[in-house]
């Protein structure tokens, strides 16, 4: 399948699910406390999309149940939101979540911490942000695409973490997923060229520990193979002659940094 090149007036036309996107992922963001289940947080996410016009992108995507995917700890992505799964503080919790608004789609993650974490885990949060933000600087017309997995991996291992190699970022538009692929570690300079009116989920997985993974019997949750902890950030990111531009946002920022 050949990436779909968006004009500037669907780049528009995305934002609307971009900003739903980012408007729930606060809101669920807002509920991370000790003693929330993530089925109750899953509850708030599908009510507030619906509330404001939009269709919970991942409920029924390829049969996932929730709204979110929440991901505690060591679970690195797809967590099925679930009564018994309840926060404690300490504990950090990775939501994805996206928004379907006019046929356009967002996805966006952040990983929250709940109450107050330990040093390690704060410190992990930050770098996998800052793991986000390199691979959206580099999202820029005529750099490629090893470009961007080469920027959050340098971040990534620089202090000491692992980038997760089978799950990645994506192409999105009318489809949660389409081409290209986007790795979250690479080689500069190597990989397709980035063209205006691509739209990327740039979304590193940043463990403490090893970067191997461990799939879980449910088919959909994945754990880091140590049982360390996992972080988890996304952002849709449209490349355009003027850089890289931010659609899972609630107000309109040209430039990431
Ligand atoms: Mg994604």
């Amino acid at each position: 399948m050949a990436i779909i090149i968006k004009t500037p007036g669907e780049v528009e036309a995305m934002k609307a699910a971009g900003r739903l996107s980012a408007m729930v992922l606060r809101e669920v963001g807002r509920h991370c406390k000790p003693g929330v289940s993530t089925l109750e947080l899953d509850e708030i996410a599908e009510t507030f999309i619906r509330e404001h016009g939009g269709v919970p992108a991942f409920k029924g995507y390829g049969g996932f149940p929730g709204s979110i995917c929440a991901s505690v700890n060591e679970q690195i992505i797809h967590g099925i939101p679930s009564k018994d799964v309840v926060l404690q503080g300490g504990d950090i919790i990775s939501i994805d979540t996206g928004a379907i608004v006019d046929g356009w789609v967002g996805d966006n993650a952040w990983t929250f911490a709940v109450g107050t974490v330990s040093p390690q885990k704060k410190r992990l949060l930050e770098v996998g942000e800052k793991c986000m933000w390199a691979g959206i600087e580099a999202a820029q017309v005529g750099n490629r695409l090893g470009d961007v997995g080469h920027a959050i991996q340098s971040v990534a291992e620089a202090a000491g973490y692992g980038v997760v190699r089978e799950y990645v970022g994506h192409g999105i538009g009318r489809n949660m997923h389409e081409e290209p692929n986007v790795p979250n570690y690479g080689r500069k300079h190597r990989g397709i060229e980035l063209l205006p009116g691509m739209v990327l989920a740039i979304e590193p997985m940043i463990n403490q520990g090893t970067h191997r993974t461990r799939p879980m019997p449910d088919g959909w949750l994945v754990c880091t193979r140590d049982g360390k902890p996992s972080v988890h950030f996304e952002k849709t990111v449209a490349v355009t002659p003027d850089g890289p531009v931010l659609l899972t946002v609630e107000e309109d920022h040209l430039r990431p940094l």
